[in-house]
């Protein structure tokens, strides 16, 4: 048996003929098979840390559209700048880098993309630190910099998928409103 990452479409659009999916499965991410002429092959699941991946750029989307207008601009919250929440980032307070606060939605927020590559600068920082704390309290903030020196969190696979199951259903819902 040969193990290959390929997606569905893949191989439905170039071998309609010889592949056919002969997984039961309805969920992407699951593994399934393809049988290939004799060959079956079979895709991995994609790792744990993949899954974060997908459902932080996920939850980025959801900020911003969470945050837009009806005709979809937000602000960024350092500068104030309005755009389209497509040309706008989810810029995170703590960096993603660390692991905890990467599917933090509370720590992510609209910016322009100039602010967002400037977070080093202090005054960048400080009023996303201003719009942090107007937001949420600094209580809040302070609870959240005592979570820095906490060990890094162990994601579940099955926790991820329901997490970014829950945050695609609210993308559909908040894109319908520009359809
Ligand atoms: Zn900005």
């Amino acid at each position: 048996m040969l193990t290959i990452v390929m997606p569905m479409t893949m191989v439905t659009a170039g071998c309609t003929k010889v592949a056919r999916c002969v997984s039961t499965q309805t969920d992407l991410l699951s593994t399934r098979s393809w049988r290939i002429g004799s060959i079956t092959k079979t895709s991995k699941k994609p790792s744990v840390s993949k899954l974060v991946e997908k459902a932080a750029t996920d939850l980025q989307r959801l900020v911003r559209l969470k945050a837009a207008d009806a005709v979809g601009f937000c602000e960024c919250v350092s500068c104030g700048a309005r755009n389209h929440f497509t040309k706008m980032d989810g810029g995170h307070f703590f960096s993603r880098t660390h692991l905890r606060f990467k599917l933090y939605e509370e720590n992510i927020h609209p910016q322009c993309k100039r602010c967002n590559m400037m977070m080093s600068d202090a005054k960048v920082h400080e009023r996303y630190r201003c719009y942090m704390i107007d937001m949420y309290g600094e209580k809040r903030v302070l609870a959240m910099h005592r979570l820095l020196n906490w060990s890094k969190p162990k994601f579940k696979r099955d926790a991820v998928l329901e997490l970014r199951k829950d945050i695609k259903r609210q993308i559909k819902e908040l894109e319908e409103r520009y359809e």
